[in-house]
């Protein structure tokens, strides 16, 4: 069937389901991990918890899916603005941070100016914590992430250093595959997630890595147009 749609109504019905997976298929998930745990706390033959440990376990990764995908899918998601990218840096560390805690991993921003590109907040925050989240995941035994901004022509650079298990070349070639995941429990999707957000800004996203010593990424973004701004 030929189904007559622009590209922007298509685009909307995917945005606006992604917003509805991501809000109303969190809740059941967490509800239902919630009784699985009660019912787990119960006296029971060996074989019937092995069951609620998996059914524990397929949540988990559907929860995950959704964090690495749609956490921050929002209906209006066709909307580029003004991104002040320290401001929205200073957010995600906020977000991000009790995760980083719970793995003693400490999380540095640097930066000497403001910088403005042009994107949509909701995704720049995806993209951002998804890397994030992967460089805590990258140092089971605590560590710390360096994030740099700074200003290279008409470019923005951002920087994100970590301490953690670093990849190798295989791997690095690897990343942004969908579904490539070295995690027990991972997705494969966020890297996926991240290539995509970038490249819709019109960026360019590299990395380089060392097995046991860490990770950098490198984002570069064009900076918005100052010239457009100062029409009055
Ligand atoms: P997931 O995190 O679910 O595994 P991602 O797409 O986010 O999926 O990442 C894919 C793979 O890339 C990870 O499983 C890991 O092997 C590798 N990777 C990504 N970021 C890092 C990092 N900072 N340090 C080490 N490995 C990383
Ligand atoms: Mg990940």
């Amino acid at each position: 069937i030929e189904m007559n749609l622009h590209k922007s109504e298509k685009a909307k019905i995917v945005s606006e389901l992604a917003a509805a997976v991501s809000h109303e298929i969190r809740n059941p998930l967490t509800v239902t991990k919630g009784f699985l745990q009660i019912v787990t706390r119960q006296p029971l033959p060996e074989i019937t918890l092995e069951h609620l440990r998996m059914a524990q376990e397929e949540l988990i990764h559907a929860e995950n899916v959704i964090n690495d995908y749609l956490t921050f899918a929002k209906p209006a998601l066709d909307n580029p603005t003004s991104l002040h990218v320290a401001l929205e840096m200073n957010k995600i560390v906020k977000f991000i941070t009790p995760y980083a805690n719970m793995q003693s991993v400490q999380l540095n921003l640097s930066y000497d100016k403001e910088l403005i590109v042009t994107g949509e907040p909701q995704k720049f925050h995806q993209c951002i914590s998804n890397l994030l989240k992967n460089a805590i995941e990258a140092m089971p035994n605590g560590g710390k992430i360096d994030i740099k901004m700074a200003q290279a022509d008409s470019k923005m650079m951002l920087i994100i250093t970590d301490t953690g298990i670093g990849m190798t070349p295989n791997e690095l070639q690897r990343l942004g595959e969908p579904y490539f995941s070295t995690k027990e429990k991972g997705t494969g999707l966020g890297m996926m997630v991240v290539f995509g957000i970038i490249r819709s800004m019109g960026g360019r996203i590299h990395a380089t890595s060392e097995k046991g010593k860490g990770t950098t990424f490198t984002i570069e973004l064009p900076l918005e147009n100052q010239q457009k701004k100062n029409i009055p």
